[in-house]
């Protein structure tokens, strides 16, 4: 029996139990009450764990977190409501207005975005640069420069970044690297153990992997440079929720099987579509055709991903009968869903690209990215070979 409750206002106290829940409970209060001021104090002076309000942290932002640190071996690391929050954290966090950021050329479209639209209304400004020539990289370097980002895998065209290089580049000029490792997952490659300063996540894919919640990671190796990311993303409102924490949670306990799965998957689909009519070319950093084959394998060893882009012989047509004829495989702007996804770069992602800027990066109409799911290989295979088929006729 729990106690009498003697008010329906007052909230009740969780009932006394010698068994304890198996599953992680869900906390969604937004306030957390203390004994006293005192208590308070050492709360907030880091005496006593514990926590005040939700947008300064909860209980289920605290457990997906630790997951993820092991994961990445960081240390602190911070849930936000969306990758991109967490991208936001990073930039609010550790630049000022002054500052100049060299970034990726084939970042995530927002994030390209956010650096040539918003950070330079704050008074940051960036340079976009190829990230899988050293030399170019480096040359966008200016002495006011603080920050790198990058991403391992390229959007869409699944290129691979010169990472070793790339660690040396910021070593260097001391600057900070920060890694958008949202394609590769912390199993393909681990930004802090390579000698970048910041690693960033969309939970949002494959981690989460259930396209049911929007959540983001950011982790700083200095702790320092991590109490500013999480003060940045404290007051600019940055915060998950718990619901959504408490999913993602769930979502990890799978990670690792999904993530073989997918990848054996994206392997053998790989192979499959290259030997089907109709298809031009297939981009799959696993095959041995693959522009940076070698470079894959010394940056993420076996872990390929999940990630397969390829090119039809056609042009638009072409493009809308294939997602017209393969129902059962979602047309929709995601990846990392433990369902096969696929995008269309040319009237998603890059649409805002005239035509020959987009033909320079080889993303033709008949530009296809697949995000490769966990279903059975041979269903996935006779699916994209009757779509290919009716974007032949
Ligand atoms: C999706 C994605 C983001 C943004 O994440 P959201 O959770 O959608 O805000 C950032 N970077 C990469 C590489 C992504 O794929």
């Amino acid at each position: 029996m729990s106690d009498d409750p003697r008010s329906l206002v007052r909230r009740s106290q969780f009932p006394k139990s010698e068994s304890r829940s198996l599953v992680t409970p869900i906390w969604p209060s937004v306030a957390y009450a203390s004994e006293s001021p005192d208590a308070l104090d050492r709360l907030y002076e880091g005496k006593e764990s514990g926590y005040t309000y939700a947008r300064e942290g909860h209980p289920n932002a605290k457990i997906l977190a630790a997951k993820i640190d092991w994961l990445e071996g960081a240390n602190g690391g911070l849930i936000t409501g969306s990758g991109m929050a967490a991208v936001s954290a990073a930039f609010l966090g550790a630049l000022k207005a002054g500052d100049h950021v060299v970034a990726g050329d084939q970042l995530y479209g927002r994030s390209l975005r956010l650096l040539r639209h918003d950070l330079p209304r704050l008074g940051i400004t960036a340079d976009l640069a190829d990230p899988t020539d050293a030399r170019a990289f480096e040359a966008a370097i200016r002495p006011e420069t603080r920050a790198i980002l990058v991403e391992v895998v390229s959007n869409p065209t699944l290129r691979i970044a010169d990472m070793a290089a790339i660690v040396d580049i910021a070593r260097r000029h001391g600057v900070l690297l920060m890694v958008d490792n949202t394609f590769t997952t912390p199993r393909g490659f681990q930004p802090l153990a390579k000698g970048a300063d910041i690693v960033i996540h969309s939970l949002t894919k494959l981690l989460a992997g259930h396209s049911d919640v929007l959540l983001g990671y950011v982790a700083a190796r200095d702790p320092e440079l991590q109490a500013m990311i999480v003060d940045a993303a404290v007051t600019w409102g940055l915060a998950p929720s718990p619901y959504e924490c408490w999913l993602a949670e769930r979502g990890l306990y799978s990670f690792d099987l999904r993530h073989q799965r997918a990848q054996e998957n994206a392997a053998k689909l790989a192979d499959h579509l290259a030997g089907l009519d109709g298809v031009a070319k297939v981009l799959y950093p696993g095959r041995q055709d693959h522009p940076d084959h070698n470079r894959a394998r010394a940056v993420l060893g076996d872990n390929f991903g999940n990630m397969v882009s390829f090119r039809l012989n056609g042009g638009r047509e072409s493009a809308n009968a294939l997602t017209r004829a393969a129902p059962h495989i979602a047309f929709a702007p995601t990846l990392g869903d433990i369902g096969t996804t696929l995008s269309h770069p040319a009237s998603s992602s890059h649409r805002a690209l005239t035509a020959k800027q987009r033909e320079d990066i080889g993303i033709t109409e008949g530009f296809f990215r697949i995000s490769v799911g966990i279903e059975d290989i041979d269903q996935l295979k006779a699916e994209f070979a009757k779509a290919i088929e009716a974007s032949n006729r």
